[in-house]
């Protein structure tokens, strides 16, 4: 398996050739600022490898997804949110509204932050 993948936005971002706003990175890791915060702090963490998600991470190479989740933490101190909360999600699969192929870990903070599912049901 290739470690980068040509039409991948954030192969892309971790190469340099799209810009971004690093918060944190490691030797496997990359983390930056969501381009559309969902939150006051909203940061993507990935690994710099290529996989297509979390799920295809976690049986491919699980201590790849610890270090990705330990970044998280380490992103959360950073930010100073350790203490006040905050979310780490993986959106894997369409209902999840995942829209990027490329494994990334949302960590979301700095505000009280709303339920999960169902957002789009009215009735
Ligand atoms: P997901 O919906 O879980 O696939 O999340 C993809 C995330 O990538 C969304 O929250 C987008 O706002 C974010 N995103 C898309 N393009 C960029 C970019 N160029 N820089 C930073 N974040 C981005
Ligand atoms: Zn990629």
């Amino acid at each position: 398996m290739s470690s980068t993948e040509a039409d991948c936005l954030f192969c892309k971002i971790v190469l340099g050739d799209i810009p971004s706003t690093p918060v944190y990175e490691t030797g496997l890791t990359y983390a930056f600022r969501d381009i559309n915060a969902q939150a006051e702090i909203h940061v993507l963490v990935v690994p710099r490898q290529h996989y297509e998600d979390a799920a295809v991470l976690a049986s491919e190479d699980p201590a790849l997804l610890a270090e990705v989740m330990l970044a998280g933490v380490e992103v959360a101190k950073q930010e100073g949110i350790d203490e006040s909360g905050y979310r780490m999600v993986f959106n894997t699969g369409p209902d999840a509204g995942r829209t990027v192929f490329h494994a990334h870990l949302h960590v979301l903070g700095g505000e009280q932050l709303g339920l999960f599912g169902r957002p789009y049901r009215t009735g």
